[in-house]
């Protein structure tokens, strides 16, 4: 039975009671005539206060209840269980302050905890923050560089490193270093996991913290070290390093956050691993692995302007191997397609570093040679043709005097041309001018530099 009717029932029966006393008392009728009348006055104050009392009361107590716990009813209902217990935590901690005797010393306690529970709060945010910072798509290098400022300033650390271990050899290479040079700092160790914290680490796959482990990779003033191993898709086992000279703020952090830290650092380093890779894979060319044609002319219109602004002399050499449909009429087109990647190698492997060496289509190279004036641009293409003549192709199936020539031509920025198009389209002329003068042979646009196969 509900609170209003227990109420109704009893104040109607004192009511009555009350009746009966005094209809007793004054005037003595019978016993029935007083049931009668008993029975129809408890209905009517029964229903007097069901209609004028306890409905409008009952309605105003619903909705204060609803305004004081409308966060709680129309609260997400995922969040309802821990709302709920939330609320029950509250309230006991009321309760306990209540029946405290020493109410400062409770007061005390649960404000510390408070402030506890507030900084964990600040740190999960911390790291929910730089975790967003550290997975934005970024290139591999750059990401690490993040991950490296990142976790050392939410650390406090005094010095990071992000080492990776080789899976064959057991050795390690940095990656990068923040606030120590990298040259100071040796990732030549030893290879004995019982002793490196490191290793250990990698191993057991568990955030580890040392103290006062000296070695080659922590600088030796940091003596308080935190290893957060890192499994990176396709890159292999990896190890955030950081160190300090005080334990204190490291301390402090559970091993939920670091974990969470963890989380971020490895989806981060994948994520960026994959966009480069995707990045490679736009800009490469499947067969060689040389840079495409799409690569080659954005980055050549981007050098044309570098080289005018800066007023410095940009060539760009035309390569096309003498006869191919021959050759590949002879010893088929799979045979073909390996002499194309060997002649790629060894374009590489004659030219210098920033030198931009891309396979423009079929059996067609081109090279961009930034800060390289037509003259010197000519040794380098006759350096090219001359090693590319002189290469056998071995381990192929190919007779010994199988021989694989290119003809080049060369032009340059601003001498010849100061447009892309036209640029190309004059090392494309030189380059024909080579073929009909006999292929093996680099034509300098504009020039009557020739070098002849060597007969
Ligand atoms: P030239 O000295 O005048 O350049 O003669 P060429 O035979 O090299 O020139 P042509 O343009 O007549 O033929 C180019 C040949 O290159 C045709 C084709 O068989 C071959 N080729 C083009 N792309 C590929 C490729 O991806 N793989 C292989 N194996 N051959 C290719
Ligand atoms: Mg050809
Ligand atoms: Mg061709």
């Amino acid at each position: 039975m509900s609170l209003e009717l227990k109420t109704t029932a009893l104040v109607a029966a004192a009511l009555t009671v009350a009746f009966v006393v005094i209809v007793c008392v004054i005037d003595a009728h019978s016993p029935w005539q007083v049931a009668v009348v008993l029975l129809a006055l408890f209905a009517v104050i029964a229903a007097t206060f069901d209609l004028w009392v306890y409905r409008p009361v009952g309605g105003l107590i619903a909705r204060a209840r609803r305004r004081l716990g409308g966060n709680y009813e129309r609260s997400d209902p995922r969040y309802r269980d821990e709302i709920r217990e939330l609320s029950y935590l509250v309230g006991t901690l009321i309760a306990v302050f209540t029946a405290s005797e020493d109410k400062e010393w409770v007061a005390q306690s649960v404000k510390e905890d408070l402030k506890r529970v507030q900084s964990l709060n600040r740190q999960l945010m911390d790291v929910g923050v730089i975790g967003r910072e550290m997975n934005a798509a970024l290139p591999y290098q750059e990401t690490v560089e993040r991950v490296l400022s990142r976790s050392r300033s939410f650390l406090h650390a005094d010095f990071g490193a992000l080492l990776l271990l080789d899976a064959e050899t057991r050795a390690f290479s940095l990656e990068g270093t923040q606030g120590v040079l990298t040259s100071t700092l040796s990732a030549e160790c030893c290879a004995y996991t019982a002793d490196c914290p490191v290793r250990a680490a990698i191993s057991s796959g568990e955030i580890t913290r040392t103290e006062g482990h000296a070695c080659s990779l922590f600088p030796h003033t940091m003596t308080h070290q935190l290893v957060i191993p890192v499994k990176v898709e396709n890159v292999g086992d990896m190890a955030l390093l950081t160190t300090s000279t005080s334990g204190e703020y490291t301390d402090l952090l559970t091993e939920d956050i670091l974990a969470s830290l963890q989380n971020h650092v490895r989806s981060a380093l994948t994520n960026a691993h994959k966009y480069d890779a995707i990045r490679r894979q736009v800009v490469t060319d499947h067969l060689t692995g040389l840079y495409n044609r799409r690569y080659f002319m954005n980055r050549a219109g981007e050098e044309i302007e570098r080289s005018l602004r800066h007023q410095q002399p940009l060539s760009v050499l035309m390569l096309d191997i003498d006869n191919f449909k021959q050759f590949n009429d002879t010893y088929g087109h799979a045979t073909g397609d390996r002499v194309l990647q060997t002649v790629a190698r060894a374009m590489k492997a004659v030219l210098r570093k920033p030198d931009i060496c891309s396979r423009h289509g079929g059996e067609e190279f081109a090279v961009l040679l930034p800060n390289t004036p037509g003259d010197n641009a000519y040794h380098v293409a006759e350096r090219v043709r001359k090693t590319l003549s002189d290469t056998r192709y071995t381990g192929l199936g190919l007779p010994p005097e199988v021989n694989i020539t290119l003809s080049v031509g060369v032009a340059t920025c601003p001498r010849d041309a100061t447009v892309l198009d036209e640029l190309v389209d004059l090392a494309d002329k030189a380059l024909y001018q080579a073929k009909a003068e006999g292929r093996d042979m680099v034509v300098l646009w504009g020039s009557e530099r020739r070098q002849r196969v060597s007969a």
